[in-house]
């Protein structure tokens, strides 16, 4: 126990004030609020200056609810602090250019194994030796991402949950090869922006996903099945389990093409795991364009 006391006491603790974010789509804007609003110095980077203007405007309007909230009766300093943290954004096209400044590049582009490898080998060469890289991947696997870099024990997943601005939860992921120092500068990030990290290792779908897709999937063959409706289940495990949604309904809200990416992605990597086998059901559902709430259609309608 003493030993690794001192350890941890005796390790060098990057303090992170340069934060890097490509793409700034759902996630990378969220990341990039929460991180300005903490009073670090973010660099926002997409390819499409398009992307970077819809997310200027979604994070200044997300502030300013925020800012509402917490200076409830001064209108003046609520506008003083929405200003201040968008004055902490700058936004890019090329990576390159502010990657020599960054203490973390927070990766959230898409989610295609090869596109992000190549982004983080180019990032490599001109990053600063100290450069912390994560990936906000969900799916993919951070080592086979880190495998294009020469900075393995710089390398490390930070999983973030949308709404990224409310959701006090984040994924610190270690590989075999991150040091402990990135790790404790991880954990140190997420505590200052504000978030709850837990510490887990890079397995598919991390902890929540893990779980989750599972079990959401196991709902979709009791469905397959006839054993029970869709409103049946959700009913169930909402006042049986205590949980605020039913998986059906999650389902629909998380949307059912992404549930069946995650899922055949896992089944391909891993063909004989009994909790990875795809469901005919997601699939017919899929092919017939029912992805949940944002298609009007899933397990249930809502046209
Ligand atoms: P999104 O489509 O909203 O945004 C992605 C952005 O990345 C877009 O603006 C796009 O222009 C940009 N982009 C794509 N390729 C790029 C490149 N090579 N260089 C620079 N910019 C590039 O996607 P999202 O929902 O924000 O997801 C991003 C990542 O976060 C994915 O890896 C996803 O798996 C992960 N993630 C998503 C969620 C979620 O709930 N959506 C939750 C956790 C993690």
């Amino acid at each position: 126990i003493h030993s690794s006391v001192r350890n941890i006491s005796s390790r060098k603790i990057s303090k992170i004030k340069d934060v890097m974010i490509v793409g700034s789509g759902l996630m990378g804007a969220g990341i990039a609020q929460v991180a300005a609003a903490a009073g670090m110095n973010v660099h926002l980077v997409d390819q499409s200056s398009d992307a970077l203007e819809r997310a200027k405007e979604q994070i200044k309007d997300s502030m300013g609810k925020f800012a509402k909230k917490q200076f409830p009766d001064d209108k003046q300093k609520a506008q003083t602090h929405v200003q201040e943290t968008m004055g902490k954004i700058r936004c890019h096209t090329d990576p390159c250019v502010p990657a020599g400044q960054a203490d973390i590049i927070i990766e959230a582009i898409v989610e295609n194994l090869e596109v992000k490898r190549d982004l983080f080998h180019r990032l490599d060469v001109v990053a600063a030796n100290h450069t912390i890289f994560a990936s906000n991947t969900s799916s993919l696997s951070i080592g086979a991402i880190a495998a294009s870099t020469s900075r393995r024990d710089r390398f490390g997943g930070l999983h973030f949950f949308s709404p990224v601005p409310m959701m006090k939860l984040l994924e610190v992921i270690r590989i075999d090869q991150t040091s402990d120092d990135t790790f404790d500068s991880m954990m140190e990030f997420a505590k200052t922006i504000g978030k709850a990290p837990v510490a887990c290792k890079d397995t598919p779908g991390f902890i929540v996903n893990r779980l989750l897709i599972p079990y959401m999937c196991e709902a979709v063959r009791m469905v397959e099945r006839g054993d029970a409706t869709p409103a049946d289940i959700d009913t169930a495990m909402q006042l049986g389990a205590g949980y605020k949604i039913g998986p059906l309904a999650l389902m629909d809200f998380t949307g059912v093409d992404l549930g069946k990416h995650i899922i055949d992605g896992w089944h391909k990597a891993d063909p004989t795991n009994p909790v990875f086998q795809p469901s005919g059901l997601i699939d017919k559902m899929v092919r017939e364009g029912k992805f949940g709430r944002k298609s009007g259609h899933g397990f249930y309608d809502y046209s």
